[in-house]
């Protein structure tokens, strides 16, 4: 049992380098070898719109897979709204999370509401 496992999980892992490579490449050819969130430049990282646990279909779908660099990945999966906000493709992550996940999608948009509603209030304050 814990050999199937762990063999099913190599065999993951072998498809997520394929499909990680081609993303390289088709960035390379496109000359988006960059951060696609920030600009920026290396180091670069395969971050996921969109991610459910172990999903593989959405784990190996290309359109899923976002180069960022390790600040914006880091962002990203932490849910930091502040940099969130400004991230430059964030209409793309999140239309890909809308068609797949929309729990996640709505998550994601009161996540951005809550941040802007207590930007507001902070001005005002002030
Ligand atoms: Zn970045």
């Amino acid at each position: 049992m814990i050999n199937q496992i762990s063999s099913k999980e190599a065999k993951l892992k072998r498809e997520l380098v394929k499909v990680y490579s081609e993303v390289d490449e088709k960035a390379w050819d496109e000359e988006m070898w960059y951060c696609w969130s920030c600009g920026r430049g290396q180091p670069l990282s395969h971050s996921h719109a969109c991610s459910r646990g172990q999903d593989k279909e959405l784990m190996l779908d290309k359109d899923n897979i976002f180069l960022q660099c390790i600040d914006c990945h880091d962002a990203w999966e932490n849910r930091v709204w502040k940099k969130i906000v400004k991230f430059r493709n964030l209409r793309d992550m999140l239309f890909y999370v809308l068609n797949h996940d929309d729990k996640q999608f709505w998550k994601l948009i009161e996540g951005i509401n809550k941040y802007f509603e207590n930007k507001k209030t902070d001005t005002f304050g002030n």
